[in-house]
């Protein structure tokens, strides 16, 4: 199928370089110079595992390329994908200004019959809004359908060649039958709906996810006060398949573009029928206030933090991602330093998106975790990197001012910790408070 994919972020460019692995023709479109430039000198503007080889591999075969140009991209396609970003306004609504734009440019470039399927996250009813501003722009016919995406930042490319599930939605038959073809070699697990329900279906998903962590999280928090071990409770848990063992590991709290903005768009999508979604809006409370945790167990081995050396292990919001957008290292290095901590941080690909973020310059930016740890009052551990796992212990100790270790993912091994002597602390595990 001949395909153009409008939005070229961690979205777009990933389902467009696996749409041409598996031999559509992908052009992939961007209104952000800097990017489209970079894709076509074949760097890869984001960081995930296996991108770049796809990449130039796709690019040489002649089934992929970019463009600044969404005029030809359409013009030269029969499915038109919308990737574009979709933020949270400050009310926590979705953001749609970046969907419009890009329904209305599509709609002047379209020289005969689309297919226009969303991939963005987009609140129920965006598609019909999308329907309604391409028929008032173009004269020519059209369908419109919504496949959103259920990717992981880290782990996109597997999880785009093998998704466990494809849900698509349109309320045309025809083209539920087209789309269903394309996806046919991914994966037989496909189910079509209605545009409302696909729309919901994302949704309700990333709420579930977002509701699973809260939720052992809050365990968490009462394991510490009753002695029991979250880790050991979740496993526990687990093995049961009417719960699961996926995101039940206890920790300081999700981040990252989707859950913390969807989660609030769909509070605010049943705020606007009229209902409260009580549950939903306890999940994001939860998770506020869990990043906290880390401070406040810094104090209780450190007392005042003024002037104390913070050696900050990880910023992007999950590992294997340089995604930095709503990670919890954000608030929580704000907070120590408006408590007069010393920073030094380390990440080993989030720390330039990080920079652009947070353009503090008392924070000390540092190479390795080993050099972050140099002369520190206590390590926060706060993305789980293998590689801060792997950092030799008794080294560690002796380059530590003070041997404090708070282990905001329950990476490192309590024994091991106790058994270099470190005041080791984690989130829901014994001797955790
Ligand atoms: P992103 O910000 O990384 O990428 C969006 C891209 O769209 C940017 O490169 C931007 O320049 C481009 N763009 C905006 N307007 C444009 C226009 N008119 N024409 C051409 N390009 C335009 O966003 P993302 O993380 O890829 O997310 C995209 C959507 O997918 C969001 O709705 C998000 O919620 C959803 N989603 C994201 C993930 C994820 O893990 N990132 C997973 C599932 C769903």
């Amino acid at each position: 199928m001949k395909i153009a994919v409008i939005g070229t972020g961690y979205v777009g460019l990933v389902s467009g370089v696996c749409f041409s692995e598996i031999g559509n023709e992908v052009i992939c479109v961007d209104n952000n110079p800097i990017k489209v430039e970079m894709l076509e000198r074949g760097e890869v503007p984001i960081y995930e595992p296996g991108l770049d080889e796809l990449i130039i591999k796709n690019k040489a075969a002649g089934r992929l390329s970019f463009t600044f140009d969404i005029n030809s991209a359409v013009q030269n396609s029969d499915l038109v994908l919308l990737a574009v970003g979709t933020p949270a306004q400050p009310n926590g609504e979705a953001d749609l200004r970046f969907i419009k734009q890009a329904a209305i440019d599509i709609a002047q470039a379209m020289n005969g019959s689309k297919i226009i399927a969303t991939k963005s996250t987009v609140p129920v009813g965006t598609n019909e809004l999308v329907s309604g501003l391409i028929s008032s722009n173009s004269i020519h016919s059209f369908t419109v359908a919504s496949i959103p995406e259920f990717l992981r930042e880290g782990s996109a490319i597997y999880d785009t060649l093998n998704p466990n599930r494809i849900v698509i939605g349109s309320n045309d038959s025809e083209t539920l039958q087209i789309l269903r073809e394309l996806h046919l070699p991914l994966t037989s697990n496909i189910i079509t709906t209605d545009l409302r329900s696909a729309e919901m279906i994302k949704y309700a998903s990333n709420a579930f996810l977002a509701t699973k962590i809260s939720f052992i999280n809050e365990i968490a928090n009462i394991c510490e006060r009753v002695g029991a071990d979250v880790t050991r409770v979740a496993e526990g848990m687990g093995y049961d398949h009417r719960i699961g063992s996926s995101f039940l590991q206890a920790g300081i709290g999700y981040g990252g573009s989707c859950f913390p903005k969807d989660t609030n768009a769909l509070i605010q999508i049943a705020d606007n029928v009229d209902y409260n979604f009580k549950l939903l809006k306890s999940v994001v409370e939860v998770n506020k206030e869990q990043k906290y945790i880390v401070i406040r167990k810094l104090q209780a081995e450190l007392g005042s933090l003024f002037q104390k050396k913070i050696a900050i292990w990880g910023l992007a919001f999950k590992p294997n991602t340089d995604d930095i957008r709503d990670a919890p290292a954000i608030e929580i290095i704000q907070e120590l330093i408006n408590q007069g901590a010393e920073i030094q941080a380390y990440d080993p690909v989030a720390t330039q998106n990080f920079m652009n973020e947070v353009n503090n310059t008392s924070i000390i930016w540092c190479n390795s975790a080993i050099e972050a740890a140099e002369k520190s009052d206590a390590i926060c551990l706060l993305t789980e990197w293998n590689e801060f796992s792997e950092v030799n212990l008794e080294y560690l100790g002796a380059i530590m001012n003070q041997r404090v270790i708070i282990d905001g993912r329950n990476l490192l091994d309590p024994t091991k910790m106790k058994d270099n002597l470190f005041n080791y602390h984690s989130i829901g595990r014994p001797n955790s408070i």
